[in-house]
């Protein structure tokens, strides 16, 4: 959630954050940590939001950065409907960000179909393997954002341009000592997916 946070948001940019529990609550505080300006979308907790509240809102505000959206606010038990903001965000140049965190590996979540420009997980959830390193997913419209952003990223750790560095074939810039047996552990958790069949997975919960 904050790797998502630091990498996009820059101080003043204004973003919507949907919040009806405690994760949306915890998403509206990482953006103002990060100086960015939070336009809440709050619903009474238990119901999940409607798409046209939020198409008012890109209408009504110029120049919204982001929308960020929790799938299934875990404190709760809502499910939100995804598949149609998107598209919204596309229509008006805002980034899509989706917390996927007790979502992934346990129902559908469909990174690209949906238009959603940083998907972030985690891995004690529906993944099922113990906690330490997250799955995050940056489009390519989230990495040009990056990319030409002015103010220096608030996390070091988290500075997914430094961290591009260290990937980078030609650079090969040491970040940091990534938690090597993490890896070996969600190789094993994604293993034992396979074994059982995303699908049946699925339904199972
Ligand atoms: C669990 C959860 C988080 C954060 O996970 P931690 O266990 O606090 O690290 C974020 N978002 C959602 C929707 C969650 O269920």
């Amino acid at each position: 959630m904050e790797a998502a946070i630091v990498n996009l948001i820059q101080p003043d940019d204004a973003i919507i954050v949907w919040i009806n529990g405690i994760f949306g609550t915890r998403l509206a505080s990482m953006v103002e940590r990060c100086g960015g300006q939070v336009i809440p979308l709050a619903v009474p907790w238990g119901q999940p939001l409607d798409p046209e509240h939020i198409e008012h809102h890109l209408k009504a505000t110029k120049h919204i950065k982001a929308v960020a959206i929790v799938h299934a606010e875990t404190s709760t038990d809502v499910l939100q409907p995804l598949e149609h903001i998107g598209q919204l965000g596309q229509q008006h140049e805002a980034l899509y960000i989706v917390d996927t965190v007790t979502t992934l590996g346990g129902m559908e979540v469909h990174g690209d179909a949906w238009h959603i420009d940083v998907c972030y997980s985690a891995t004690q959830k529906c993944l099922s393997y113990p906690p330490g390193v997250a799955p995050i997913t940056f489009s390519d419209r989230a990495v040009q954002c990056i990319r030409r952003r002015q103010a220096v990223c608030t996390s070091w750790y988290l500075d997914c341009s430094l961290i591009s560095d260290y990937w980078s074939e030609s650079r090969r810039t040491n970040h940091h000592t990534a938690p090597i047996s993490m890896t070996y552990a969600l190789r094993e958790s994604l293993r034992l997916i396979q074994e059982e069949g995303l699908e049946a997975r699925i339904a199972r919960h």
